[in-house]
């Protein structure tokens, strides 16, 4: 217990594991916290006399599943093996702990997500800015980004970490409640820049890192690599898993996307998670026909981070077109990487020393398919020279000589000798662990060789001995034998007593014989019983070599890794866009966006294609804001999120769902939705519409893309009205960014008349008696009604509420009527001018109040129907409470 209680001092945010014979026992509050959180059965310890010490302990052989479960829940967990021999130490154990596992620093298999990267980021604010140094150690990727304040939330919603390193005492509150992350509070001066200098030139091996791409800009990511430097050098105090040279994230490479526009977009999450687990239903859904989980995860890297630079976004669509455009080229290729296995973390695994026998031959085979994937990559840029071929004469799609896949072909590595020595040295399929069958193949090690020859021939050589032995006693009846206790033995029975030889020796009296050894035998002994034993060795000898050897290799086994997973997603945006009959967007450095026949790649997908109802969006600089009207259901929400995917889709290098598609590059798009459901944080609805809102406001530049769906919802209709104006108007007149507006306020097509560059729009219904039919075709114009009762006759009211709804609304548009009056007669005093009349003004134009500007006009005292009906926002009561309230009206009438 003293021992236990010296280690589990210093390792206090751990659950400790503490190593005792065929267990991992935990005690104190760990047992307890064990006990609750594994479901194991809590006992207790008399340690010598003393207070009963709770007590829980878990199998070494299921050790890793109990790991599993602790770290997935958020925990860390610190191994302490027995570092000695038990049967060798005086005294107690020594014993360490090896390795602590956290939800950040993980290589099991059990632990990570092979779609997906596992970053442990540190993160250190400086003024105005949030620098983060970004760690997956499963694959050895290192990243430094260095971000202004407002795209802190955006940076670190991309990189999704599983765990995050903050400094003590520094201004993070905001990142604490970081969805799914553990946060890790360390020391201050951990982050220092200084010290994270030398210590990342050692990691490295450099003089000075300005050869690593690390500026002076960079400084603060430097700190922040250095704190998480030296956490994982705590983790693994083995020595700290390779990682590849840092990749330094400057700004302008790729674009923000914050939180909720990837959520609303539903780029890799569905906002229904559940349905067809999380992927079904988003575009990495659609997307994803990569082969590799190499190429998976970079597939959704490249769909979280879209670029703005157009060379890049060329570059990967040149690739992508010549390999659309080579069906045959396309195919090779994507069977040549099928069966590549995750030469990236197989790689890593192999630096770490955790590789098994069967995942350093999977990478050898892996690494077997390197020529035929080589094979294949030519054949698609060769097709370029060596005319048209099999390809559609089409001029877009030409690949160009800067392709992304000429880029990969200049630098390819076939990594040959490494392939063949792995899998020279392996047999085919090599066991699980070492020991359980033979992992080096015959003919590699002589020595091995041997003693495997031993082992086997084991019968035949103690045939021999016998025979021998009885040739020369004479005695027929002599046999050789074995047993635990006294090993291989010659046995003579009484009869033939006198003629054994002097030379042997007798180890056991029988009844009827007698048992013994000659030196011959034991030396023979010796060389068996040791061959299983010394075959075991050897083999950990030799695998242990060649693993050190492939783990060498690391730097250039991640660059191998990079090349399969980016040829892998190449070649599966290729191949969808093949599939779902997209094309190439044309990128501009201009302001206009223009879609033709686009459509929703992930709706079109839910449903039969052709079903599908295409639509043109078009945005210019004078016609740049769209305020997109239409009753519910009719597609407002498709449109605008097809608008967003679209503009994503082209500038993270894939083709598009439309006809034609040219594209102003986009520095930054959100996309809002009002009243979404974000009551996990804890805030009101309408406050974080609000706030999402002005961060929008804030941020957005000229060259942005907001997608704006029903902001102002979560309010009353009047409030909702007027924010939805005059969030307009800010776009409009201040930030003069691309913008569409989806509301089912028809209220807000006024708009058009005030701002110039404004247009309405509405999704089509076409009115067959008095049903409603949902046509799904943009069309300009505003929508003049909302059909909110028709909806709610498609969704199964009864028809006599719905017959009484009509009424209402009659008697409702009577008194709107008073109010279209006092609307259309603002404008009357003057268009422009009016808009920059003080708040009291505007607000008028939506209240029932007589406007003060117009005291000549009496309005008629509100009914108690109407006041009641205004006090109801429709969006925040259940059917039953409408049920009731019209009952109530009904009786006021
Ligand atoms: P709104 O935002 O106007 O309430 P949605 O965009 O949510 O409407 O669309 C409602 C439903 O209509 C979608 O779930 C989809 O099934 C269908 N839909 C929308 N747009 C189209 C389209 N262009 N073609 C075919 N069906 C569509």
């Amino acid at each position: 217990m003293q021992q236990y209680r010296e280690i589990k001092a210093r390792h206090q945010g751990s659950i400790l594991f503490f190593r005792m014979g065929d267990f991992y026992e935990t005690f104190e509050d760990d047992a307890v916290l064990a006990s609750r959180v594994l479901g194991l059965t809590l006992t207790s310890r008399n340690n010598g006399g003393a207070s009963d010490v709770p007590l829980a302990g878990v199998p070494v052989k299921a050790v890793n599943e109990y790991v599993r479960r602790l770290v997935a829940r958020g925990y860390r967990v610190a191994i302490c093996e027995q570092v000695e021999d038990p049967r060798l130490a005086k005294g107690i154990v020594r014993r360490e702990v090896i390795e602590t596992v956290t939800p950040g620093a993980a290589f099991s298999d059990d632990l990570l997500d092979c779609t997906r990267n596992n970053f442990l980021c540190a993160v250190r604010p400086a003024p105005g800015a949030l620098a983060v140094a970004a760690a997956d150690v499963s694959t050895g990727e290192l990243r430094l980004a260095t971000v202004p304040s407002g795209d802190a939330d955006a940076l670190l919603a991309r990189l999704a970490p599983r765990e995050v390193l903050l400094p003590k005492g520094g201004e993070t509150t905001q990142w604490r409640a970081m969805d799914g992350a553990l946060v890790t509070e360390r020391e201050a001066w951990e982050f220092d820049p200084a010290m994270a200098r030398d210590d990342l030139a050692r990691q490295y091996g450099v003089l000075s890192l300005d050869g690593l791409g690390i500026g002076a800009e960079d400084e603060a990511a430097l700190g922040a690599a250095g704190a998480l430097l030296r956490y994982l050098r705590e983790l693994q105090p083995g020595g700290v898993p390779h990682l590849a040279r840092p990749i330094v994230e400057r700004a302008g490479g790729a674009m923000p996307l914050d939180e909720m526009t990837r959520r609303n977009l539903e780029l890799v999450e569905s906002l229904r998670p559940g349905v067809d687990n999380d992927r079904a239903g988003t575009l990495l859904g659609v997307l994803d026909r990569t082969q590799t989980p190499m190429g998976t995860r970079l597939l959704r890297q490249w769909i979280l981070a879209p670029l703005t630079r157009r060379e890049d976004i060329d570059m990967r669509l040149d690739a992508v077109a010549a390999t659309a455009g080579d069906a045959i080229g396309r195919a090779t290729l994507r069977e040549a990487l099928d069966g590549v296995r995750d030469v990236e973390r197989l790689a890593s695994k192999a630096a770490a020393g955790r590789a098994t026998p069967r995942e350093l031959r999977a990478l050898g085979d892996s690494l077997g398919r390197l020529p035929a994937v080589h094979g294949a990559l030519e054949r698609v840029i060769g097709t370029r020279d060596s005319g048209l071929g099999t390809r559609v004469p089409d001029e877009s799609r030409v690949p160009s000589p800067e392709s992304r896949l000429t880029v990969i072909a200049a630098a390819w590595d076939d990594c040959g000798e490494l392939c063949a020595e792995v899998t020279r040295a392996l047999v085919e399929r090599p066991p699980l662990q070492l020991g359980d069958e033979s992992t080096i193949a015959t003919g590699v090690d002589t020595e091995l060789d041997d003693l495997r020859a031993l082992r086997d021939g084991g019968k035949d050589a103690i045939a021999e001995i016998q025979a021998a032995e009885r040739e020369r006693t004479g005695i027929q009846s002599l046999k050789v034998g074995y047993n635990k206790v006294f090993g291989y033995f010659i046995e003579i029975s009484n009869a033939h007593r006198e003629r054994v030889p002097d030379d042997y020796q007798r180890r056991q009296t029988l009844t009827n014989g007698e048992r013994y050894v000659t030196p011959d035998l034991k030396a023979y002994e010796e060389k068996v019983l040791g061959a299983a034993e010394r075959i075991e060795a050897r083999e950990r000898e030799l695998f242990e070599s060649l693993r050190a050897c492939v783990g060498r290799e690391i730097a250039r086994l991640q660059r191998v890794a990079g090349a399969l997973a980016e040829l892998d997603v190449l070649a599966a945006l290729a191949e969808v866009a093949e599939r779902e009959g997209y094309v190439r967007p044309t990128l501009t450095d201009g302001y206009d966006l223009e879609i033709v026949a686009g459509r929703h790649p992930v709706v079109e997908r839910m449903m039969a294609r052709e079903k599908f109802i295409p639509n043109d969006v078009t945005l210019t600089q004078d016609a740049r804001l769209v305020i997109l009207t239409g009753p519910n259901m009719a597609g407002k929400s498709t449109i605008l999120r097809q608008v967003g995917l679209v503009v994503l889709m082209a500038q993270m290098g894939s083709f598009v769902p439309a006809s034609r598609a040219t594209i102003g590059l986009v520095d930054r798009l959100f996309t809002r939705v009002g009243a979404s459901d974000n009551l996990v944080r804890g805030q009101s609805t309408f406050m974080v519409e609000m706030t999402e809102t002005s961060a929008i406001l804030n941020t957005a530049t000229a060259r942005s893309l907001v997608l704006l769906d029903e902001i102002g919802r979560g309010t009353s209709t009047y409030d909702g009205v007027s924010i939805a104006w005059s969030v307009s108007e800010h776009l409009h007149d201040h930030v003069g960014c691309k913008t569409i507006f989806a509301t089912h306020y028809h209220e807000l097509v006024q708009l058009a008349e005030e701002l110039p560059a404004v247009r309405n729009f509405t999704v089509a219904v076409r009115e067959v008696g008095d049903q409603v039919l949902f046509l799904h075709r943009l069309v300009p114009g505003g929508a003049d009604r909302s059909y909110g009762i028709e909806v709610g006759r498609l969704a199964g009211l009864p028809a006599p509420v719905i017959a009484r709804a009509k009424e209402v609304l009659a008697l409702l548009e009577g008194d709107a009527a008073t109010m279209a009056e006092s609307l259309g007669r603002v404008p009357a005093a003057g268009k422009r001018s009016r808009r920059r009349a003080p708040p009291a003004d505007q607000l008028a134009l939506f209240a029932s109040a007589p406007p003060a500007a117009a005291p000549n006009v009496v309005p008629p005292p509100p009914h108690p129907v109407v006041e009641a009906l205004r006090a109801t926002d429709p969006n925040h009561v259940t059917p039953m409470q409408a049920l009731e309230l019209l009952a109530r009206l009904r009786a006021q009438i």
